[in-house]
């Protein structure tokens, strides 16, 4: 099949002259920071240490929206890298003391995600918010927490969101949607977190009804972000493929130069294995939860010594098949949104998209042999 680029889906934008937009001047962006500020905590894109990262705004002016994407993703804001669950203790003479850690309920602005980040929100909520088995830590953050996110003006030649059928300026996921339009930003409401926010913000970032001139610059910008998007075949169907490839010797070619050092999975903004772990000093402590990583040798080290996964080519397996063969199977998401972010951090350029490329070929080299 000729790689193409992919649709983009979501809610349709307005095109000029029709339908309902808000214009946001950008030289009141500064001001409407602040007002949000006022109203919750606020999270956004902020330089520190020379990395561009989410993190608690302190003041408007640190707030960065021209940028790529941050090194790590804002799962963060819902699924801390590290967290206390809970404190214990113990006083002479007296039983262990527990202190439960208060769910963080603090109302929220993320501010700045972009439309890959806002959609991998979709699968953590499928793995920590939906179903049997329910995460209070998580759901009390997302539950509280409002998602603004902006429309990517300048995707990267490791972007890959259109394999998904996204694109760069998709609202799943978002609560509201904020588009590049020269010296204002359009803002659409996506959902009725996102419209209420605007209700109540509204007077304060002084809105105003999108004219022509500016939807017309939007459309403008979102097709040139479009057009900067590298050709990809669509992963549609790549979990068929995999099912027939558990025993491959293709997973010992495509792991051999892999330094296991976990980089991808905790750059990634979808992945979401963690370890709990008690961390004991002489007279009290605390149980943390912290992210972990398919990639390290002992994620799976049973006490016994034996290992089910004994190699990088098992543990590049159960990354690729976990991605796009388990999760869509059990959750009907696919465990990667296009970010492209591992592929610039990993030290040896591992490219997911190579992967799956190499997958699609072994298939099919396996179906002529068995013609
Ligand atoms: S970042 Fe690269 S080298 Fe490190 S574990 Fe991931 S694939 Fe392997
Ligand atoms: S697997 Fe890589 S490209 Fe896919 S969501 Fe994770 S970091 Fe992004």
């Amino acid at each position: 099949m000729r790689p193409r680029v992919g649709r983009t889906s979501g809610l349709p934008w307005p095109r000029k002259g029709e339908g309902i937009v808000d214009l946001l001047r950008k030289d009141r962006l500064s001001a409407g920071v602040g007002e949000m500020m006022r109203r919750y905590r606020l999270i956004a894109p902020l330089e520190r240490d020379g990395e561009l990262r989410f993190d608690i705004v302190e003041s408007p002016d640190k707030v960065t929206l021209d940028y790529y994407n941050t090194v790590k993703a804002p799962k963060s804001a819902f699924f801390p890298q590290a967290e206390c669950m809970m404190r214990f203790g113990r006083q002479l003479g007296h039983f262990n003391q527990v202190e439960e850690v208060p769910l963080d309920e603090t109302p929220t602005v993320l501010l700045g995600v972009r439309p890959c980040d806002a959609r991998s929100f979709l699968l953590l909520d499928a793995i920590f918010a939906r179903g049997p088995f329910l995460d209070p830590y998580y759901r009390a953050r997302r539950q509280n927490t409002v998602v603004v996110s902006l429309a990517c003006t300048k995707p990267r030649q490791t972007c890959f969101c259109h394999a998904f059928g996204s694109g760069p300026e998709d609202p799943e996921g978002s609560d509201l949607l904020l588009r590049d339009a020269g010296d204002a930003y359009l803002v659409q409401a996506v959902s009725e977190r996102g419209k209420a926010l605007l209700d109540e913000l509204g007077p304060g970032l002084g809105l105003e009804k999108a004219d022509d001139a500016h939807i017309a610059m939007a459309e403008a910008t979102r097709q040139a972000a479009q057009s900067r998007l590298v050709a990809i075949e669509p992963v549609t169907g790549i979990e068929a493929i995999l099912a027939g490839l558990f025993d491959s010797g293709v997973w010992a070619e495509i792991s051999e130069k892999c330094l296991a050092c976990g980089t991808c999975t905790y750059t990634c903004p979808t992945c979401h294995c963690f370890r709990i772990e008690d961390m004991v000093r002489a007279h009290d402590g605390e149980r943390l939860r912290a992210w972990d990583s398919c990639m390290y040798e002992i994620f799976t080290k049973h006490a016994s010594g034996h290992n089910p996964r004994p190699d990088q080519a098992a543990r590049w397996r159960q990354r690729t098949m976990h991605k796009f063969e388990y999760l869509p199977r059990n959750v009907g998401r696919y465990g990667c949104v296009g970010c492209g972010r591992c592929i610039l951090a990993c030290p040896v350029r591992m490219d997911i998209r190579q992967v799956l490329d190499r997958v699609r070929r072994e298939a099919a080299q396996q179906v002529e042999v068995e013609a």
